[in-house]
């Protein structure tokens, strides 16, 4: 999709149901409630529902998996319209329902203080094989509309898979972080020797990674943990849904 899925005219129904209800963000006013928002205090590194009473130090997720990434951000819950959306956009090949899903997530963005400090926005990547059976890539959507708001550089290509993993929608959650590890990379970068001869090594940046859904965490971990060993300062993770 050329430019922002922000950029596109506001459609005059809603995108979910067809219905011409007070349009918002291409959601009617009913659907839009469908959208689960995320708990007032969700643990703040994984961005995960935490048990009434839970202190933030004892996530069960985080201490599953030891995130490697500093901070997540999701825009709503994955039940309910949003995980709804994310696939019949992903399965069902309609990539203008990016366009709510990158609404809601810049709307998260803009109260989430980490937001303010990314210096650069990396989706994280999917196989060549996926892209061309979609012909597109949500990640990389909404990854570009929060470039765009943000108004800093967008990299879609700095991460890549490596060999052929399974959808991480596949397996079991107790499979998916060993899954991960290793099946992503930096992407060497054009001209990077000879830029280092000449400049020295590049800044450490704050990365702001985007992915639709986060579940685990085992796939972002899984991009922080080379975005981290590319040289990166400090990465953050914003999602449009939190499973
Ligand atoms: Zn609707
Ligand atoms: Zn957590």
């Amino acid at each position: 999709m050329a430019g922002s899925a922000l950029d596109l005219v506001a459609p005059p129904h809603c995108l979910a149901c067809g219905g011409e209800d007070a349009v918002h963000r291409g959601l009617g006013v009913r659907c839009a409630a469908l959208v689960r928002p995320c708990p007032p205090a969700p643990c703040p590194v994984c961005a995960g529902v935490l048990g009434p009473g839970t202190p933030l130090e004892d996530c069960p997720s985080c201490a599953a998996l030891r995130p490697r990434f500093a901070a997540a951000c999701a825009a709503a819950r994955y039940a309910g319209l949003a995980g709804e959306l994310i696939r019949r956009a992903k399965y069902g090949g309609d990539p203008v329902l990016a366009w709510p899903l990158a609404g809601r997530l810049v709307d998260a963005l803009d109260v989430w203080s980490p937001a303010a400090h990314a210096q650069e926005v990396v989706s994280v990547p999917t196989t060549p094989g996926r892209r061309r059976e979609r012909g597109f890539h949500l990640a990389e959507i909404l990854g570009e509309s929060v470039a765009h708001h943000l108004r800093v550089p967008f990299r879609p290509r700095r991460l890549v898979r490596v060999g052929n993993p399974a959808p991480q929608a596949a397996l079991p959650r107790s499979e998916r972080r060993s899954a991960a590890r290793g099946t992503v990379a930096m992407r060497p970068q054009p001209g990077w020797t000879r830029a280092l001869l000449r400049r020295g090594p590049p800044r450490p940046r704050t990365v702001l990674l985007v992915d639709d859904v986060l579940t685990t965490g085992a796939t972002a971990d899984a991009c922080a943990r080379a975005l981290l060993a590319g040289g990166a300062a400090c990465v953050f993770v914003a999602v449009a849904a939190r499973a």
